[in-house]
Formats: structure tokens, C-alpha cells, sequence
């Protein structure tokens, strides 16, 4: 169980986090896109969609969709993103995902059930209620969206009407999922992104009204001019409106990776202690007000799927995060989307011009892609145990892959010492068990298991998490 005691600190210190603390992603995709290669292409990646007709055993479907327009740009953005006004240029897009999505539906011929489904950005409500609708009309068409699916879609606010809402639901979206960054004007000044706090909440009673069966709050914190009184209140507003599910996701400052944040002055940002209290808050309000940590800052109500999911050990961790649903094939459509079929993964051209010449070809805009040796699956599988379930017995690592992980793993074991001592993990003959206090700081602990992780010089001073 994931209940982290709600009245102290556990033990976790900035002395703590900067020893432990790691710069790294979320291990959603193991290994990076740093580490797909351009000799795997549309070919290879037809290649592995037919041997998934050939098994007795299918994994269902999931899509991804990728929508890469926003109106705006944010200056915490870290994501693939087209700032558009140009309705020209949106339909233009619109016109290739929908090819798209009839060349993929095609390799896939008879095998098109999908369980998951997720629109994500950019910003997937920059298209008008027509241009969605359409582009759900082209999935329906071409895939079979299963009764009782999970199918999402992100939802910027700030142009969200209730006729949109009731719109969204009636395309078959049954889950929402919304950013909060922190209702204070001065925060929304330096980030540039003006959303105001009526409009939010407004957005989150009309999603309810409207039946989604999930509504998921992604809240940012350690945001520039961000403190510990305005994290408060946010948070404070966003348990009153009671969403199924809260992540508190950690800004991370990486201006020499992702340009937007060139406008953000470092001296803005909170200190790690800062950012600390804020975590620490945050877990105990969400506690006391009834919700379960799920794993990684990803908080849900008691009667939430995934709270069951966990109880029971089915729990899954993947590209699209924590899941009740077991383990999808992803087809990635549009722009920049990553996609998955059995051991391997495989990304669409980032760049707009790349991605339309190849579907002019009729080609699949494969850019890149990897095949996951063995190697890469154990490690992936022990990551993904670690972040589902807390624990991971040797055994059951030793019952799918044939190994001896004490063997397998005796670097890794010994590397491990160091989290024991500091009270992040429990060792012995048979399992880790990873604490309470590991748990925030559980990508320090899969790094040792991650074959191409950075060197300890390149760490930063904070964790993804923390
Ligand atoms: S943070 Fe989201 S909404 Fe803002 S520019 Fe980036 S993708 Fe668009």
C-alpha cells in the first residue's frame, strides 16, 4: 500500500534530496528516444504489427493522438508544440492525421479493438467541436472503440465552454484531464498563462455535470514567484472541487533544452526547501482529505478504478502513466507521437513538413524507433514493479525471464546499499521493498536499474518528484 503517513516529514530532508535526487524522466519510456535509431522504420514498424497477428495471444489497442497546436505559448512548456492562428495550416494537419489514421486502421485490417484512447498535446481543445468531432468520426471509422474504454482528452480551460463539454462527451471522451498551474495572477504573469480560477473550477464542475467518469487535475508546483501560501490555496480550491484524481507534477527548469523557459529567471523559482514543504503539504492535505497515493505525486479518490487496481495488485505503469487497464499495443497518430507494439517502441516525425512528406508517399510517418532486447525488457519490468507496487520479489523477476537476479543484479544490489542506509528501501535474500520515503524518491531507485543512466556528475540538485 502507497499510504504515506499524513502528520510528518518521514525523514525526508533537502540533504536527502539533493544526495538522491535525479534529473531524470519518469521511466514511462525506457530507454529514451536519446536511443532510437532511424533504422527502424515504417517497414520495421509494419514488420512488428504483423507479427502481432500472428499470435494466438493479442494485446488490446491503445491510440495516442497528437494534437500539437496551442494558442499561446507557456513559458514552462517542455512539450512538442505549433503556436497556430492559422486555420489554414490546423486543417492541413487535420487532413494528414485523418489519413493517417486510415493507413493505420488499414495494416490493422480485422484487429482494431481499442481500450484506451488519449488526446493529448499541445493542446487537443485548440481544435473547434467540428474539427474533434470529425477526427473521432475517423477513428470510429477506422477502429472499434470498445463499450467501457478509457478514452481521454486533455482540456485547456481557458477556452472550455459547457457546450464544448457536453459536446466532448457526446464524441465518447470519458475522461478529462486538466492542468492547474496556481490560481495567484503573479505566478500565471511569469509563466505567461492567464487562467483565471473561476474558469478552472467552472471547467471541473462542468466535466462532472457532463458524466465523465474521470476527471484527473495535473498541478504543477515550484513554479517561478510560486510559495508555499499560494500552493495552499490552489490546492486548497482544487480538493474543495473534488476531481477523482490529483498529480502534483514538479517544474522542471531545463532552459537549455526547452527554449520557453529562457523567459523564466532562475531567481523566481523556489527553493528546493520550498519545494519540499510544498510536496510534503500536499500529501498531507490530499490524505486527510481521503485520497490514495497511487505512486509518482499521482493522488485518487477511495472510489477511484486505480485505488482498486492497486489493492489488487493490477496496476500498470506506462507511457500514458498509471493504469487499471492491462498493458496496450499503442498506435501513435500524429505528429511527434510515440507508439509501442510488443517489445518495441517507435516515434512519428517531430517535424511538420517530415511527417506530411511521408504520408504523400503513402508511408506511415515512422521517424524512429528501438526493439527492447532482453536486457532492456528485465529492467523495464523491474522499474515498472518497483513504481506499481512498492515491492519487487526476485522471484517473480526469475519466473518470466530467465535469470538469477542476485546474480543478474549484484552491481545493482550493492548500489542499492546506499538508499537502504538512508531508509529509502528495505534489502534482504528475497525482495526490495521501497518505504515511504523512497517512494518520493523512487527515480533515484529505478536509475540504478537503468543500463544507460546518466553519470552521478550530471545530476541535477532535485528530482523529478521532489
Ligand atoms: S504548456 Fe501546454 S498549453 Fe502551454 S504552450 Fe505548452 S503545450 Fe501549449
Amino acid at each position: 500500500m502507497h499510504l504515506l503517513p499524513s502528520s510528518n516529514l518521514f525523514g525526508i530532508n533537502s540533504d536527502l534530496i539533493r544526495r538522491f535526487g535525479c534529473h531524470h524522466a519518469d521511466y514511462r519510456l525506457y530507454p529514451k528516444t536519446d536511443y532510437f535509431i532511424e533504422a527502424f522504420d515504417a517497414h520495421t514498424y509494419s514488420a512488428w504489427l504483423n507479427h502481432r497477428k500472428t499470435g494466438h495471444m493479442r494485446r488490446p489497442l491503445s491510440l495516442y493522438v497528437h494534437i500539437p497546436f496551442c494558442s499561446s505559448l507557456c513559458a514552462y512548456c517542455h512539450f512538442n508544440q505549433i503556436i497556430s492562428h492559422d486555420n489554414n495550416s490546423v486543417k492541413k494537419y487535420l487532413d494528414y492525421l485523418s489519413y493517417e489514421i486510415r493507413l493505420q486502421g488499414q495494416l490493422l485490417k480485422n484487429d482494431l479493438k481499442v481500450e484506451q484512447l488519449y488526446f493529448g498535446g499541445g493542446t487537443p481543445t485548440f481544435l473547434s467541436d467540428i474539427q474533434l468531432s470529425n477526427i473521432m468520426n475517423e477513428i470510429q471509422q477506422n477502429f472499434n472503440l470498445i463499450k467501457g474504454g478509457e478514452f481521454c482528452i486533455e482540456i485547456d480551460s481557458r477556452q472550455m465552454t459547457h457546450l464544448s463539454m457536453l459536446a466532448l462527451k457526446e464524441m465518447g471522451f470519458n475522461c478529462a484531464i486538466i492542468g492547474v498551474q496556481d490560481f495567484d495572477e503573479l505566478v500565471q504573469q511569469s509563466i505567461h498563462r492567464i487562467q483565471a480560477e473561476d474558469a478552472t473550477l467552472r471547467t471541473i464542475h462542468n466535466a462532472q455535470q457532463a458524466g465523465f467518469k474521470s476527471i484527473r487535475i495535473e498541478m504543477t508546483y515550484g513554479l517561478p514567484k510560486q510559495n508555499l501560501e499560494k500552493f495552499e490555496y490552489t490546492l486548497k480550491k482544487i480538493i474543495a472541487a473534488n476531481p477523482n484524481q490529483i498529480n502534483l507534477l514538479n517544474y522542471l527548469h531545463l532552459p537549455e533544452k526547452f527554449k520557453p523557459q529562457r523567459n523564466i529567471h532562475l531567481e523566481d523559482l523556489p527553493e528546493i526547501e520550498i519545494r519540499l514543504e510544498m510536496i510534503l503539504l500536499a500529501i498531507t492535505r490530499l490524505i486527510d482529505a481521503g485520497y490514495v497515493h497511487i505512486g509518482m505525486n499521482l493522488f485518487a479518490r477511495q472510489d477511484d478504478a486505480l485505488v482498486s487496481a492497486q489493492r489488487q495488485g493490477r496496476l500498470h505503469y506506462s507511457l500514458q502513466g498509471y493504469s487499471n487497464y492491462p498493458d496496450c499495443d499503442r498506435i501513435a497518430l500524429g505528429v511527434s507521437g510515440i507508439g509501442s507494439i510488443g517489445p518495441t517502441l517507435n516515434q512519428n516525425y517531430c517535424d511538420l513538413l517530415q511527417y506530411y512528406d511521408k504520408l504523400k508517399l503513402n508511408t506511415l510517418p515512422i521517424m524512429r524507433g528501438v526493439e527492447l532486447s532482453a536486457d532492456d525488457l528485465i529492467r523495464r519490468s523491474v522499474m515498472q514493479a518497483l513504481i506499481c507496487h512498492s515491492v519487487l520479489s526476485f522471484e517473480s523477476v526469475e519466473t518470466f525471464f530467465p535469470i538469477e537476479f542476485k546474480h543478474y543484479f549484484a552491481t545493482e544490489l550493492t548500489e542499492l546499499l546506499a538508499h537502504e542506509q538512508a531508509g529509502l528501501l528495505t534489502l534482504d535474500n528475497e525482495e526490495i521493498a521501497v518505504t515511504p520515503k523512497g517512494q518520493l524518491l523512487i527515480i533515484s531507485i529505478c536509475e540504478v536499474f537503468d543500463k544507460y543512466r546518466r553519470t552521478n556528475q550530471q545530476r541535477r540538485n532535485y528530482s523529478i518528484l521532489i
